[in-house]
């Protein structure tokens, strides 16, 4: 009898600390994705899907969040990764804005900055793989867009239909967001099952890689948007099924559904189709 008691009084405990666990590791994300945002977007507010996915406690609106976080401590303190989560979580508990069961001290947040501040990175592919990690081995969203919020359109290698009108046309990802997140998740399942905080830096370059090949975007005319968003081939959120990761062209979803394209003139061969699909010549306008 005694030994069920404190059977079930561990378990309880256990799930508590695993609760307090993800809400810091929440802290210490909010307080990254903007901190390290900041000073290349000096003026932005941050996409509200990002402030969603990573905020600790759901009763959080997005304008708290940029009010506190980034105008207050962030913008106005100036403080640093680890002194600035630490205050958000002061914020937090000041505000009573912990929930039930809850308890965590300065001390297990700046624990958790731990591997951010060691890794301080300035790569946008890599902060997408460490989101995709987050994703693996906490309880976050999963945002399929985080590509296209973190990555600016400058670095993204592009190209466009030859049906495209050049003013109005539809950015097509030519390997769905959605298709690289579950790849990645995919990979992390398999490879790092555990998601010992070990490999953690190896999963990330080895994902960050991937996201790097795979995101291009074609503009594409409205009509062959809808072809490859409701055609028969279900390649909306998909690659053509049979694709092979290692092997399989880039385009295969718009040579499936026969729209011809070319890149920009100076994006380089790894970016170009190298299936000697039909291809059109590589237009003069960017
Ligand atoms: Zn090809």
């Amino acid at each position: 009898m005694i030994i069920m008691t404190n059977a079930r009084e561990g378990a309880a405990e256990a799930m508590s600390r695993m609760a307090a666990s993800h809400f810091v590791n929440r802290i210490v994300l909010t307080t990254k994705f903007r901190f390290e945002t900041n000073e290349r977007d000096p003026a932005g507010g941050g996409h509200t899907a990002l402030w969603n996915m990573f905020k600790p406690v759901a009763s959080l609106t997005v304008e708290e969040l940029r009010r506190v976080v980034l105008g207050e401590l962030l913008r106005s303190q100036r403080l640093g990764l680890v002194d600035a989560a630490i205050a958000f979580g002061s914020w937090l508990r000041a505000e009573g804005r912990v929930p039930d069961g809850i308890v965590f001290t300065n001390d297990d947040v700046r624990l958790a900055c731990a591997p951010h501040v060691r890794e301080s990175i300035d790569d946008d592919f890599t902060r997408v793989a460490e989101s995709y990690w987050e994703m693996h081995t906490s309880d976050i969203g999963r945002e399929s867009r985080v590509p296209e919020f973190l990555v600016p359109l400058a670095d993204v290698p592009k190209g466009r239909s030859a049906s495209a009108p050049v003013a109005k046309s539809h950015p097509e990802h030519v390997v769905p967001l959605a298709f690289i997140r579950d790849q990645c998740l995919a990979l992390l399942e398999q490879r790092y099952p555990h998601g010992n905080p070990e490999s953690r830096r190896e999963a990330v370059a080895e994902m960050a890689a991937l996201v790097r090949r795979w995101l291009v975007i074609v503009q594409v005319s409205d009509d062959e948007w809808q072809r490859l968003d409701e055609g028969p081939l279900q390649v909306k959120q998909s690659m053509p099924v049979g694709w092979d990761p290692d092997t399989g062209c880039l385009f295969a979803r718009l040579h499936h559904t026969d729209i011809r394209f070319a890149m920009n003139a100076g994006v380089e061969e790894a970016w170009r189709c190298a299936c000697n699909h039909a291809s059109v010549p590589t237009p003069s306008a960017a």
